[in-house]
């Protein structure tokens, strides 16, 4: 008999998170004050974030521990199964065991929940009453509109407005909660204004919607702040929580990963499956490949620039050491609409420049059909952001097939996409089209920074 899915008893879940820093061939290099460009201090930070997330944000300890508040509501969902994909191994007729971990378990349907309890948590420990976010496919506002409801927090959400549009439930998941969501652009912020002078059609973007979040906050420091639900090195920290569940499940499975798969948008599923794996491969020796999967659309890993740039598209954040495609790089509307941003968090880059890491980019028809693929053998409708972490996981079982290998591959599925259904209807329709943008498009965009490395 094949177990199909190994549970991790509650008692044993986890209690720290897992700082990469402290464990890196080579630390990232610091982030830089957007005005001065000199390295960003807890100061400059602790002005949008919440300071204790300023402080983890600069940390180089390697484990931190997860405050009891933050244990109690993850205990509403983790620790999230870790699931034998027999179905898809059958249907794809590999010798490869294919294993995922299952974060669409959470209430919201994905990972975001992880990072957005602590920040929420920290918050309301310093006396923040409010808190301003943005959000692409509406998966992080909805998880800080959970979160922040357990706190007893207002929550403000800019929600880009191609998602605004075609992806009505997650607002209403968030109004649900009590959050209050805004189309981005908005005229409330001199960011949204602008954005619209130049564009009224403008579909918004997630470096447009974190300026307006950022903006928001800044105008009200006594009572409110930020928060980012990916990207930044404290976020990709609170996901490890992933990682670290999946070693304690991989040891039941009495299996070891030769692949680790995640798709990535600013990086923090991704980082949250990976890093604790990175840590076997940098200390242990053990031989793991880990791979970042991004759209072909928004290629920032395979075709981006290593460069400082910002992670909002007015100048707002700190500038970040990023494989970048440019802040004001403008992806296509693709329905994995988490994916669509423009940089990768500093600490993945710094990995992938020191070539620990391999990124590969894949169209958006394949990575849909593999999510029709999974969905019809292992029954969970992924979100679309999570078809890339399956198209890529596919692609492996099919090499191990020609090669007649007996890899074992493990993928993080950060969401389930049962509200991500007009995707499908598209795929399904025939709809669906590819986009690969053109060296020159992206040249524009990435000319156009600072060159300051
Ligand atoms: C937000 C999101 C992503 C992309 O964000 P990362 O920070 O790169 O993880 C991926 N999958 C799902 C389901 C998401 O909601």
């Amino acid at each position: 008999m094949k177990r199909k899915k190994f549970i991790l008893p509650e008692g044993q879940m986890p209690t720290r998170w897992y700082n990469m820093v402290a464990d890196m061939p080579h630390a990232p290099r610091p982030y830089l004050n957007a005005r001065t460009h000199k390295p960003t201090t807890m100061a400059d930070l602790s002005i949008i974030l919440a300071e204790e997330l300023a402080r983890q944000e600069l940390s180089t300890e390697r484990y931190i521990e997860i405050p009891e508040e933050v244990q109690q509501i993850y205990r509403i969902w983790r620790p999230a199964p870790l699931v034998r994909a027999t179905g898809l191994e059958k249907a794809l007729d590999t010798p490869a065991k294919i294993f995922f971990k299952n974060e669409g378990v959470s209430p919201v349907g994905s990972h975001k929940p992880n990072s957005a309890v602590p920040q929420a948590y920290y918050n309301h420990k310093q006396g923040i009453r409010r808190l301003t976010t943005e959000t692409g496919a509406g998966q992080w506002g909805s998880a800080l509109a959970f979160a922040g409801r357990h706190f007893g927090l207002d929550v403000e959400v800019y929600m880009v407005r191609v998602s605004y549009d075609q992806k009505p439930y997650r607002r209403l998941m968030m109004n649900t909660w009590g959050a209050q969501c805004f189309s981005s652009p908005t005229t409330k912020s001199e960011a949204g204004r602008a954005a619209l002078a130049r564009d009224p059609h403008c579909m918004g973007s997630l470096g447009l919607a974190i300026s307006e979040a950022v903006e928001m906050a800044l105008r009200e420091p006594d009572t409110t702040r930020y928060c980012l639900g990916s990207v930044m090195n404290h976020v990709l920290l609170h996901q490890t929580i992933t990682g670290e569940e999946a070693i304690l499940q991989m040891e039941m499975a009495d299996a070891e990963p030769d692949v680790v798969i995640g798709c990535i948008g600013g990086g923090s599923n991704f980082g949250g499956i990976a890093f604790p794996f990175l840590r076997k491969k940098f200390c242990e020796g053990k031989a793991i490949r880990v791979v970042a999967v991004e759209p072909e659309s928004c290629p920032k890993l395979t075709r981006g620039h290593f460069e400082y740039d910002y992670g909002d598209m007015s100048g707002y954040t700190p500038m970040i050491p990023m494989y970048t495609l440019g802040h004001e790089f403008q992806p296509s509307a693709i329905h994995a609409g988490g994916l669509r941003y423009h940089g990768a968090g500093a600490i993945i880059s710094q990995l992938l420049h020191d070539q620990a890491i391999e990124a590969v980019a894949v169209p958006q028809t394949e990575t849909m059909q593999a999510g029709i693929l999974f969905a019809r053998t292992e029954g969970i409708i992924p979100a679309p952001e999570s078809t890339h972490a399956i198209a890529a996981a596919i692609r492996e079982a099919e090499q191990a097939k020609r090669e007649g290998s007996e890899k074992t591959i493990l993928f993080n599925l950060s969401g389930h996409g049962t509200i991500d259904l007009y995707a499908y209807e598209q795929l399904l329709a025939g709809n669906l089209r590819d986009d690969r943008p053109t060296d020159e498009e992206i040249a524009r965009t990435v000319e156009r920074l600072e060159k300051l490395m």
